[in-house]
């Protein structure tokens, strides 16, 4: 059967299809890799394939802990059947771990233990290069109801508390990650991906980065990274 039945969008990471279904999308995951707003561009071989199983066995998980997730099913290694969503202009960043952009901005060092999860709110702007933003701004902007919002909330301190629990099973520290959620006839439900691209993983006993980490800093083994994340994980997920 020929589900794609016409080009929606192409982001950075991902081409959305159409399918026959006005309720469904076709997600096709790419190899490209782009860092620092676009500005680094590469390919990550097999990239495509590790996110789209990852993220399909990550989604199952979390809708078997009762969390909405717009996956359906994986339908080829790149490929995956989801529901359709409008997406909700609002990137939400968990860190349990300092890291990245935010020990620039409150100066402590990365891999300094936060005593309590962040939780953030980026606008999902690419001419306004995702700025950071608050509960005021969402309003203001009006980019999700205060009753949208709170369950976005909720299902991101879920979701942390799921995962992170997961990751530490194989050996692997959840150091911040970032969501994105849609509405689906009205309902809020988690989109986009959980990847390597969009978390940041430590291996616990080495330290050793496990993330995209390794493709922006140029610190190489970056397939071999987004492979072991998937091999883990696959030992505990099916
Ligand atoms: N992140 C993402 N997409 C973005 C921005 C951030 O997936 O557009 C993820 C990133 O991989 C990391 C977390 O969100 O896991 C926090 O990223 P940070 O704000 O530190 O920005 P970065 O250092 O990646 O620029």
């Amino acid at each position: 059967m020929e589900l794609k039945k016409e080009f929606l969008y192409e982001g950075k990471a991902k081409k959305i299809y159409r399918t026959s279904d006005p309720d469904q999308y076709l997600v096709e995951y790419k190899d490209d890799a782009t860092a620092f707003d676009g500005l680094k561009k590469g390919t990550i071989c097999r990239k495509g394939e590790i996110n789209n199983t990852l993220s399909a066995l990550l989604f199952k998980k979390l809708a078997s802990e009762g969390i909405p997730t717009h996956f359906i099913k994986q339908i080829s290694p790149r490929e995956m059947l989801v529901k359709a969503v409008k997406i909700i202009p609002i990137e939400v960043i968990a860190r349990n771990i300092v890291a990245g952009s935010l020990a620039d901005r409150v100066g402590l060092p990365e891999g300094t233990k936060l005593k309590k999860t962040i939780l953030e709110f980026c606008y999902k702007s690419d001419e306004l290069h995702d700025p950071m933003i608050n509960r005021y701004h969402i309003a203001a902007l009006e980019l999700a109801t205060e009753e949208q919002l709170k369950k976005i909330e909720d299902y991101a301190w879920k979701i942390n508390s799921i995962l992170t629990d997961l990751f530490k099973q194989v050996n692997i520290a959840l150091v911040d990650f970032k969501l994105e959620f849609g509405l689906h006839h009205g309902e809020v439900i988690l989109a986009d991906e959980i990847s390597p691209d969009t978390c940041r993983f430590w291996d616990i006993t080495s330290g050793e980065k496990l993330d995209k980490d390794r493709f922006r800093r140029d610190l190489g083994g970056v397939e071999d990274a987004y492979e072991e994340v998937l091999s883990r994980v696959q030992k505990i997920l099916k």
